[in-house]
């Protein structure tokens, strides 16, 4: 006879929450289907259409008949214009082995972490953080460690506070410079710093580069293999098409690093997702090896955008708002409305603002509780400077009517 157990599910699954920021955008889009008026600052994504010349590439995969399994580490072509485009652009010697093509750059942070841990091993992961990165670690039974940023030092990493969260479990770090969802650029004095410690404990650094051509300020963007080329054998890079291209749906990232390292990432995908989708990673091949200036076009086009919702939200009584140095978001601190009131419902945090501004002034925001920072809400600035200019009135409007 046989007896039937409880069913209970993972205790590592139980654990982790669904993606907020997909859930936020998914009922926006929701409420605006059903007709309400809805301004959406919840999307993570630019709001330009992926370039003619990429598309056409991806049709062209599908006519011409791509559309088989690849090697589940991608194609060698793309995987080979990975390691140009970093030659060129940074000058930094990678070969196609030490690339994996994954399905979104997400995937690929995700085969990381499932690479490298071990239960127990700690990762440090700066907050406000990336969404993914804990929940990312947690399946990987592995446990993050928020490291604060302050809003003061401009979401900087202070690296006496990093030390305090470094322990022996220490394993990795996880950087991600411009950073979603703050905007902030780690300097190079807090990245030398970062380094050292890096180098001298052994940790493996985990470079998020997801918005390298989007930063506002001067030259390039100060990384982590520019204060120290040793960093390089201890060093993953993530980066992807989503959000230079604006090819969030293609599902295209790739990871860069030691070559045990990503020869594991292979061995999950390919007993996991297999190869990222053919025609999409000829699409990516267009990307990165044809005309280079949609990423420009990108970053001008958000410029004014960034100028406009800064001023505005810094311009709001007891708001404050650091300028981003990069990426397509702003950070606004409103802690100083939590505690007042509408029609009797307290605002007691991020999650109550956020549902206020969506309820009272339909603007869709992700609260900042979502990225490990409760005192912020996260606004993205990749829609229209005339949804951008609506919004801002509409939430002073909404603040000014908190009693
Ligand atoms: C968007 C994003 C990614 C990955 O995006 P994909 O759509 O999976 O390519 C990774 N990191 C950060 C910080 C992001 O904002």
């Amino acid at each position: 006879m046989i007896f039937s157990k409880k069913f209970v599910l993972a205790d590592r699954v139980l654990q982790i929450a669904p993606s907020l920021t997909l859930a936020v955008n998914a009922k926006a889009k929701a409420l605006r289907e059903a007709g309400v008026d809805v301004l959406n600052f919840s999307v993570g994504e630019p709001d330009l259409e992926t370039p003619a010349h990429v598309c056409e590439a991806g049709k062209k995969a599908i006519d011409d008949g791509r559309t088989r399994y690849t090697p589940a580490a991608g194609i060698l072509e793309l995987r080979q214009a990975v390691c140009d485009k970093l030659q060129k652009e940074q000058g930094w010697e990678y070969e196609p082995e030490d690339v994996q093509i994954s399905c979104g750059g997400k995937h690929g942070l995700y085969n990381i972490f499932q690479a490298i841990l071990n239960p127990g091993d700690e990762v440090l992961v700066p907050a406000p953080y990336w969404v993914s990165y804990p929940p990312m670690i947690q399946l990987a039974c592995g446990t993050p460690v928020t490291v604060p940023l302050k809003e003061e030092d401009h979401f900087d990493i202070a690296p006496e506070i990093l030390l305090k969260c470094a322990t022996e479990k220490t394993k990795a770090i996880v950087l991600n410079s411009p950073s979603n969802p703050t905007g902030a650029v780690y300097s190079y004095e807090a990245l030398a710093e970062v380094g050292k410690l890096a180098y001298e404990n052994g940790w493996l650094i985990i470079s998020d580069d997801m918005y390298e051509d989007l930063y506002y300020g001067e030259g390039k963007v100060p990384h982590i293999l520019h204060v120290d080329p040793r960093l390089k054998a201890q060093t993953v890079l993530c980066n992807g098409v989503s959000k230079s291209f604006a090819m969030t749906g293609w599902r295209i990232g790739y990871s860069i690093g030691p070559r045990d390292v990503i020869r594991m990432m292979n061995r999950i995908q390919s007993q996991s997702t297999s190869n990222p989708a053919a025609p999409s990673q000829y699409a990516a091949l267009a990307a990165l090896t044809g005309p280079q200036e949609f990423p420009h076009l990108l970053r001008e086009a958000f410029i004014p955008r960034r100028s406009y919702i800064v001023e505005a939200l810094d311009a709001l009584p007891g708001v404050t708002c650091v300028a981003p140095m990069g990426a397509f978001y702003v950070f606004p601190n409103f802690s100083a409305y939590y505690g007042r009131s509408f029609r009797g419902t307290t605002i007691d945090g991020s999650v109550s603002l956020a549902d206020y501004f969506l309820s009272e002034a339909q603007v869709a925001s992700v609260p900042g509780a979502a990225f490990g920072a409760d005192d912020f809400v996260r606004f993205s600035f990749a829609t229209s400077m005339d949804i951008i200019e609506k919004g801002m009135v509409r939430i002073q409007q909404a603040l000014a009517a908190l009693q």
